[in-house]
């Protein structure tokens, strides 16, 4: 027997239309690249949105075609991110920190028609315009910059919104229509697109919201720091308006702690959401000045594992820390850690971790030959996962047959009360002697040494245990600290042979784009 309910799609477009009836005047705050701030409501907000729809219709853009964006956190981008998606086109969010000739295969890749762009990358893009083919110009987004000879047409988005129409109606289709493109570097080889359906927006974003994940409700006002380029700012911008929650935009300044302490406390931000280097600079910059973030109540932290230092430097401040696991493939959100009792304190190796996963994502650890291991808070193993919010096949790969479980890469335990900790990438783990050795929790210990301001383990390799732990770190301005006083450290933290051999003293750890550690760059910074 069928259940005899509704049957509403599940689109983007809905939560445009709760957020114009039930919180029309909630605002969205933007801090512009030239440091003034904008705001407008959620209303005008959809309203443009409904703009840019009639528009890019105009221009000719059909459902499925793909529109890419480089841009910065603000209002522009969010209008693109409903503009595009509710017409039932592809919002394609690409990010400005990777190299030129990255930027270019995935433009090329995704054939994307349109590009709006901050006018910022414009001397990047240029460099790379004959390669872009498909694209049939660019919609220039801040209108400062001087229109490309490079393209056949560039045009000024003000423009291009004041000639279409406020009150644009969209259409309706099925739920499993494309939404959103991502391309993930994290894999080997090519950047690989990850592409969000409707329904699985507005799935994540239930979830997203909800009290276990970042908790988020029509009495917040949220900060992504987290990219709009990277995995959709986590869904924030889906969540907000789903929520009633207030969005606070920091622009191109969302790696400058002074101007995001500004956002935070002149804002009333309640929650943020971000990758741990950020919050690292950010302490580093309240603790010189004095400075203290009274209303921040909740802040999330994701993309790379957080450091017990940087959590309870963080609480110290009064602030609940929310350490959380995703990748682009799970939309991210996949496990966040809260605490799961109201009672009892929460050991140090509970606040770390990377927590339970959230309803609708199934996850389990498996050993090289498939086995599912048990969840002992010991056993390491490859780290699977799926859910309706979960990649099954990468964009272009169609016809491939999709994944019943994602193989996440990372390496993980998963402890008794369903909490997950990650021990690293597969590709990063130690291997000493045949047994594994987890570079995050060797790094994890490194950072709490207050002369280390980063620290990264990686494994070199030894004729007779095939790889020994090298420990890399820059350490803070002005201190000193020898080698031998930091592997002192580690004694009585972990077993004796998972101590690393020797320090390496360098003066930055590279990053990828994403803002994680780049540990093949290192590795072959460090090979000899
Ligand atoms: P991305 O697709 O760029 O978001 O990268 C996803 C990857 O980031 C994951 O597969 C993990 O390796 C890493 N990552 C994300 N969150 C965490 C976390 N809380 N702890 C450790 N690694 C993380």
């Amino acid at each position: 027997m069928r259940g005899l309910m509704m049957d509403m799609p599940l689109l983007i477009g809905n939560i445009v239309r709760h957020a114009e009836r039930v919180y029309p005047q909630r605002e969205v705050v933007s801090l512009l690249h030239d440091g003034r701030k904008h705001r407008q409501s959620y209303a005008e907000t959809f309203a443009r949105a409904r703009r840019l729809s009639s528009a890019l219709q105009q221009l000719g853009i059909e459902a499925g075609d793909r529109v890419a964006t480089l841009a910065w956190n603000d209002h522009r981008h969010l209008e693109c991110y409903y503009g595009i998606s509710c017409l039932g086109a592809v919002c394609h969010t690409v990010n400005p920190r990777l190299f030129p000739e990255q930027i270019a295969y995935i433009l090329d890749h995704a054939a994307d028609r349109w590009l709006v762009t901050d006018t910022e990358f414009l001397p990047v893009l240029a460099g790379i315009a004959k390669e872009l083919e498909s694209l049939e110009g660019l919609i220039l987004l801040a209108g400062a910059g001087e229109p490309s000879a490079d393209f056949i047409r560039s045009l000024d988005y003000e423009e291009l919104l004041a000639g279409g129409d406020p009150d644009f109606a969209w259409p309706e289709f099925d739920e499993r229509t494309a939404a959103a493109l991502c391309y993930t570097s994290g894999t080997t080889g090519h950047p690989k697109g990850v592409l969000y359906s409707h329904r699985s927006v507005i799935l994540h974003s239930y979830a997203g919201i909800s009290a276990d994940g970042f908790g988020l409700s029509a009495r917040d006002i949220i900060l992504p720091v987290v990219p709009m380029f990277h995995v959709n700012a986590w869904g924030i911008p889906y969540a907000a308006p789903m929520a009633g929650a207030g969005l606070v935009l920091p622009g191109r300044h969302a790696g400058n702690p002074r101007a995001l302490t500004e956002l935070l406390n002149n804002e009333a931000v309640s929650i943020t959401a971000g990758v741990p280097t950020v919050w690292q600079a950010l302490v580093d910059y309240l603790d010189e000045e004095g400075l203290e973030l009274p209303g921040l109540e909740r802040l999330v932290v994701g993309g790379s594992a957080p450091s017990l230092a940087l959590i309870q430097r963080l609480m110290a401040r009064g602030i609940e820390v929310r350490p959380a696991w995703g990748m682009t493939e799970t939309s991210p959100l996949g496990t966040v850690n809260t605490p799961a009792r109201r009672d009892a304190a929460r050991s140090d190796e509970e606040l770390v971790r990377a927590g339970r996963p959230i309803f609708g994502i199934e996850l389990r650890i498996v050993d090289d030959s498939g086995q599912e291991l048990p969840w002992d808070g010991q056993a390491f193993g490859a780290l699977q996962v799926r859910g309706p919010w979960v990649c099954a096949r990468y964009y272009g790969s169609e016809d491939s047959a999709p994944a019943d479980w994602f193989d996440t890469g990372d390496v993980a335990t998963i402890d008794p009360s369903g909490s997950m900790q990650i021990t690293d990438r597969t590709k990063d783990v130690i291997k000493s002697g045949g047994e594994w050795i987890s570079s995050i929790e060797l790094e994890n210990i490194a950072m709490a040494h207050p002369a280390v301001q980063e620290a990264a383990v990686i494994g070199r390799p030894h004729p007779k245990w095939d790889e020994r732990p090298l420990l890399v770190v820059v350490l803070r301005d002005g201190v000193e600290v020898s080698e031998q006083e930091l592997l002192d450290f580690y004694q009585g933290k972990v077993a004796k042979w998972w101590i690393p051999d020797a320090v390496a003293f360098v003066d930055e750890i590279p990053h990828t784009a994403t803002g994680k550690i780049s540990k093949l760059k290192l590795k072959e910074r460090l090979r000899d």
